[in-house]
């Protein structure tokens, strides 16, 4: 919160004027008010400001206000008419258009939230009245925040002036790169015969007038329909005002227009991505469900049965009583674990009674398969406790290759030793190699990848396949990537590109990795370095990073040390890093910040190395000189909690030595159960199926 409110203060309604040259009058009230918000009394606060818009109608900052408020209190419903009114009662005052802006995003519509946004930014006249609109902007971005779709979010935390923000964005979005790359609107090619309209548009698109620059470029595309420009920046300007299935329209006409076969898949995977289409390879798998007619006989056969698991869900406390209502097994075909890699599991979730319905057993699976042999496996097993099981269509449309991965995690879990994973890996290889490329997908109008390799029309979008496949086995954590899997699928491998025969500053991110990094220049490094750190492009910083941290010829900076910071949090040889990281913490202990950062740095490797002895001293010095640097709290904090979570692990492991526990990083969601080794931020696509949660 602000300092308190006094005459001089920018008034809270968005005049852009100070409290005692808007609404001197009001001064003693807005205090009131602003005192009953710093202490949350949201309630109290719509009470007050409804009897004061009685005596005062129409007053912007009392629309400001209770918008605030009612936002607080989440009534949505009560937001728009409030927005409605003070837009009405104040056309051009921004606040009145970001309120109604919240008011949009709260209501799920993207686009006119963007537009109030927009209008809003357009009526800002000072500096202060455009900072007001902070707590507004974000609003707006949650509501918008569709993770395949975060270049609106993006180009308007721009168009307000968060550069910061961006950079933040950039580095913690968990999109694919090819659909992270930050694209610019392209200016008009030489010899375009409508210049003047294309200028137009171009300018519309500069000037926060996003809607009609894409009625521009809409209008320009007809009639100049063989020119990428005009398609690159229709794909921009569509992103910008979140029109994604138009502008996966653009892209993939875009994408027919570039020279480069590498250009194009990007594009066609980008296409498919913001409309969440992905490969389309749809497959429906059905999930029985039994009525359980004697719980305890069925609790104790499949606590006997060597097949069976239970799952332990570890949650957030405040999450527990959802969860306590089901439990969880895992039931797996032979050969059972630990001996070797079943060929099959299922999961069992039960649900208690409730007033209305008896005790419940749903079975799932990763495939029809599967779910078939569980079928036959759980009535054999325990048929006499449950009763006629009814096989329900599956509820969403999952896809077979992003099944097949899923299915790894059923069955390693926590069991499986090491060296069968290969088992596993071998397996997934040969799906890839065998099966993924002649399964219809509807990304190619029902032709396989094959096909779609061999058909002149659709080779690009195949080529886009690939990446989206690739997409698939990074969110399981899965290989081969890459190159690796590009020649797995029969492609040849691509680059290495040389920076001295393309600028690494025209490469685009997606292939970052595959610059030589050898052949850079110090200056190159760097810059290479950061494009990777900020949008975080995992296989080039590997590449990147540990080259920068090791080149002696270039002088310690704070970008050397974040390339020094990578380089240690991934190298596996601890022995290794410790060394490192002593001598680099010595060469730049001048560098402001530095000594902090390689401090954490060697908490962590001392951490894996079990050496808590050495931790405790490292706590003291970090306590003691680096308390006030910046970033070192946050990193320590989330370091402690590390520590603390292996320390518990260690005296918790004994005592759960049988039973593998899922543990969602984020807490999860009530109600959901969280999938191993699926988890990333919320919203990942593709959406998997939870037991007993349509
Ligand atoms: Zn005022
Ligand atoms: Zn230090």
């Amino acid at each position: 919160m602000a300092s308190p409110l006094e005459q001089y203060s920018p008034c809270p309604g968005g005049t852009g004027k100070k409290i005692r040259f808007c609404c001197k009058e009001l001064l003693p009230e807005l205090q009131r008010i602003d005192r009953m918000m710093e202490g949350g009394q949201w309630h109290a606060c719509v009470e007050q400001i409804d009897r004061l818009q009685q005596k005062y109608p129409g007053r912007a900052c009392l629309f400001a206000l209770k918008g605030e408020a009612l936002a607080a209190l989440e009534r949505y419903e009560e937001l728009e008419p409030n927005a409605e009114a003070f837009v009405a009662r104040h056309p051009d005052n921004p606040l009145a258009h970001a309120e109604l802006a919240c008011a949009a995003a709260y209501l799920g519509k993207a686009q006119a939230a963007i537009a109030s946004f927009l209008k809003a930014l357009a009526c800002c006249r000072e500096e202060t009245t455009r900072r007001q609109l902070e707590r507004h902007l974000w609003v707006v971005a949650e509501g918008l925040m569709d993770p395949y779709c975060r270049q609106a979010v993006r180009a308007l935390i721009e168009a307000w002036g968060g550069k910061e923000a961006t950079v933040l964005l950039d580095m913690s979005d968990p999109a694919p790169l090819w659909a992270k790359e930050p694209r610019a609107l392209v200016a008009c090619p030489p010899d375009f015969p409508w210049k003047a309209e294309f200028d137009e548009a171009l300018q519309l698109a500069n000037s926060l007038r996003w809607f009609e620059a894409e009625r521009a470029f809409t209008a320009l595309a007809e009639r100049a329909n063989g020119v990428p420009a005009v398609w690159q920046n229709l794909m921009i300007v569509r992103g910008w005002v979140a029109d994604y299935p138009r502008a996966a329209e653009a892209a993939r006409r875009y994408a027919g227009l570039v020279e480069s076969d590498e250009d194009a898949a990007e594009l066609e995977a980008y296409a498919a991505y913001i409309t969440g289409e992905m490969l389309g390879d749809a497959v429906q798998v059905p999930k029985i469900e039994y009525p359980v007619i004697d719980l305890q006989s069925l609790r104790k056969t499949l606590e006997k049965d060597p097949g069976v698991t239970p799952l332990v869900l570890v949650r957030t406390e405040e999450e527990k009583p959802v969860l306590e209502q089901g439990e969880f097994y895992r039931l797996v075909g032979p050969p059972i674990p630990p001996h070797d890699v079943p060929e099959w599991a299922c999961l069992l979730s039960i649900v208690p009674a409730t007033a209305e319905s008896p005790p419940e057993l749903t079975l799932t699976g990763a495939s029809p398969e599967w779910v078939a042999e569980g079928q036959k496996r759980l009535e054999a097993l325990a048929g006499g406790s449950l009763g006629p099981g009814r096989s329900l269509p599956s509820d969403h449309g999952n896809s077979i290759t992003g099944l097949y991965f899923w299915q790894e995690d059923l069955l390693k879990l926590d069991d499986i030793p090491p060296a069968r994973k290969a088992v596993l890996a071998e397996r997934r290889e040969t799906f890839l190699r065998q099966r993924f490329p002649s399964l219809p997908l509807r990304l190619l109008h029902g032709k396989s990848f094959q096909e779609g390799l061999a058909d002149s029309a659709l080779r690009r979008r195949a080529l886009g396949a690939v990446l989206l496949l690739e997409e698939l086995l990074r969110h399981y954590r899965l290989g081969p990537t890459g190159e690796d899997l590009r020649v797995l699928l029969g492609l040849s491998p691509r680059g290495p590109i040389d920076p001295r025969e393309v600028p690494p500053a025209t490469v685009p991110l997606a292939r970052l990795h595959l610059v030589d990094v050898e052949k850079l220049t110090g200056e190159q490094l760097i810059a290479c370095f950061q494009r990777a750190w900020r949008f975080s492009a995992g296989e080039a910083l590997a590449r990147l990073a540990p080259a920068l941290a090791h080149n002696d010829t270039i002088p310690w900076s704070p970008t050397r040390v974040a390339a020094a910071v990578v380089t240690l949090a991934q190298e596996p040889n601890y022995a290794r890093a410790l060394v490192w990281c002593q001598r680099w913490r010595q060469e730049a202990r001048h560098l402001p910040g530095a000594c902090g950062k390689f401090d954490i740095e060697e908490a962590w490797i001392r951490l894996h190395r079990g050496e808590l002895d050495d931790i405790v001293e490292l706590t003291k010095h970090l306590r003691a000189e680096h308390a006030g640097d910046p970033g070192i709290p946050e990193a320590f904090l989330r370091f402690r909690q590390a520590l603390e979570a292996h320390v518990r692990g260690v005296l918790a492991s004994a005592r759960r030595a049988r039973e593998p526990s899922i543990v969602a990083p984020d807490g999860g969601q009530p109600g959901k159960l969280w999938t191993p080794d699926s988890a990333r931020t919320p919203g990942d696509r593709p959406t998997l199926w939870t037991p007993g949660n349509p």
